[in-house]
């Protein structure tokens, strides 16, 4: 191949030898295989004649499936749900979103670049028209019948005999090259444990749907992430009151600037990380002011090193009186809640806005090289566990304004190396080689809070620069040139 290519562009010349068109029956639905799943291997003994499993058929899940077909690696899918589209189907049992979801990250920064959504979809789309366009997506590439739904991947290892990995799931084992865990980062919910106990309702965001279960209650949001941020937003339209009890200060960015979606602006070489917190904290002043007015803590932190929130709806409301900041917890006193400023109020009901922590309960955590809660697996980009070539994350990172577009990559390096282990040898060795060797500095200069969340932080740029930067290696290795 000498054709000139970008990473985005499908991959020509590829020497696919096309597998049997068997029907396989799994999770009771007969699949064919044909077409979805040529063969890389010649040599029916190499681990590599079996697909590997993608677990999970979300963001993450679709773009490994269309990069493994992409490069003519073969592939099969697992998802829980009875469709695609992961926590965007609101009606997915590990499904977060709630009927007022809508991306917080405008749609062309974090669309696929090969499948732009519609001119007449909006900027900032609902939940419900994500869960379409992931629709269209499988079906565009003919990926649906790739997965089997309705199916949970209980476990998975690789195989005592050597020969691959065993996937199980309720309707038994399964045989693969390897696995992509895509199972999402935002369902497990983090549940903290207060002193003394609470005689009302509690609720973590992971179980918040609609606005109603607000009608009038005094509600205590405890955390103000971006979810706590949206459901106390819907509450004050329903609830008798609203708290919000909150341990740091926040920077809260608009949604548009200047008339344009915050975030297509500055798009264009990165500014050095001074620099930039400088600009964008004096343009936050200038639009939002300065929450701490409304009753935020001053952050003790700079903009950019923790995850902003992308709300100010919630300062709107706070103006209006409509809301309250509340400080951090002390302890649940049976009908309400102590304050570390030594203040009380009742309640009736406490959304956990705390967060989740990573999950992944089919994986021997050493695997991964995980100590589990609290800390992120130790993986070469987020994706490579140097303890087995065959396991793969996606979807593992947390990052302002990465879009699935950097899932995507994410998917296409991981198609490119298991396509160079076959086509191009000697340039996969010299990547695990990396995969082995000392991680690179994904923070793009920006020194992250140490909470759970940011264990697994990256900056956009750096981070796409690097994971392109392998991508183009490992295809100029197998003829393209970068
Ligand atoms: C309210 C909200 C707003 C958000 N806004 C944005 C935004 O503006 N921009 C942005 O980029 N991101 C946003 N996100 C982040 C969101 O996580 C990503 O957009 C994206 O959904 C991640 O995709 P994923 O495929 O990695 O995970 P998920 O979407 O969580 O999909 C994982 C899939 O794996 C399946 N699964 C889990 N366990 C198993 C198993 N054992 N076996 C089989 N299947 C399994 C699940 O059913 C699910 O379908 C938001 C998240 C929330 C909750």
């Amino acid at each position: 191949m000498s054709a000139s290519m970008t990473s985005s562009e499908p991959i020509p010349d590829s020497p696919s030898v096309y597998g049997s068109d068997t029907i396989e029956t799994i999770g009771g639905q007969p699949v064919s295989n044909e077409a979805i799943m040529p063969v890389m291997a010649a040599n029916p003994s190499d681990a590599q004649a079996y697909p590997y499993a993608v677990i999970g058929a979300g963001p993450s899940g679709l773009a490994a499936a269309r990069n493994l077909q992409r490069y003519d690696v073969p592939w099969r899918g697992y998802e829980l749900a009875d469709g695609v589209g992961g926590l965007w189907n609101i009606d997915g049992p590990r499904s977060t979103v709630y009927d007022s979801a809508h991306l917080i990250s405008s749609k062309r920064t974090t669309e696929f670049a090969e499948f732009p959504m519609a001119d007449r979809v909006a900027d900032y789309p609902s939940h419900r028209e994500l869960f379409d366009y992931f629709n269209d997506f499988a079906d565009a590439f003919g990926l649906r019948a790739g997965f089997s739904f309705g199916t949970e991947v209980l476990s998975a290892r690789p195989a005592e005999d050597g020969d691959g990995w065993l996937v199980t799931t309720p309707t038994g084992e399964h045989r693969h090259a390897g696995v992509i865990a895509a199972n999402g980062t935002l369902s497990e919910p983090a549940v903290p444990t207060f002193p003394g106990h609470f005689d009302g309702e509690v609720l973590h965001t992971s179980a918040y749907k609609s606005p109603s279960i607000f009608a009038g209650k005094r509600v205590l949001i405890i955390g103000a992430g971006n979810s706590g941020c949206d459901i106390a937003v819907d509450a004050v339209h329903h609830a008798a009151s609203v708290d919000m009890s909150v341990r740091r200060g926040y920077y809260f960015v608009p949604k548009y600037l200047f008339g344009k979606p915050a975030d297509t602006l500055n798009q264009g070489r990165p500014l050095p990380p001074r620099i930039k917190q400088a600009i964008d904290t004096r343009v936050l002043k200038m639009f939002t002011g300065d929450p701490v007015r409304f009753g935020f803590p001053k952050p003790d932190y700079k903009i950019y090193e923790s995850h902003p929130i992308v709300n100010t709806l919630v300062l709107h409301h706070l103006g209006h009186g409509d809301l309250q900041i509340r400080p951090d917890v002390e302890a649940w006193d049976g009908a309400g809640v102590r304050f570390r400023d030594g203040t009380r109020d009742d309640y009736d009901l406490i959304v956990l806005a705390t967060g989740y922590h990573l999950h992944y309960p089919y994986l021997d955590p050493q695997l991964l090289r995980w100590s589990g809660s609290g800390s992120a697996p130790d993986l070469y980009l987020n994706i490579f566990t140097q303890e087995d070539p065959n396991l793969f994350v996606m979807g593992m990172i947390e990052a302002s304004g990465i879009g699935w577009q950097g899932r995507y990559e994410q998917a296409e390096l991981i198609a490119a190396y298991l396509r160079a282990r076959h086509d191009a040898p000697a340039a996969a060795a010299d990547f695990e080689r990396r995969i082995a060797g000392p991680r690179p500095d994904l923070s793009g200069g920006y020194h992250y809070l140490g909470i759970e969340r940011m264990a697994y932080y990256v900056n956009k740029d750096a981070y796409r620069t690097a994971v392109r930067a392998e991508i183009d290696r490992l295809r100029v290795s197998q003829g393209a040139t970068p």
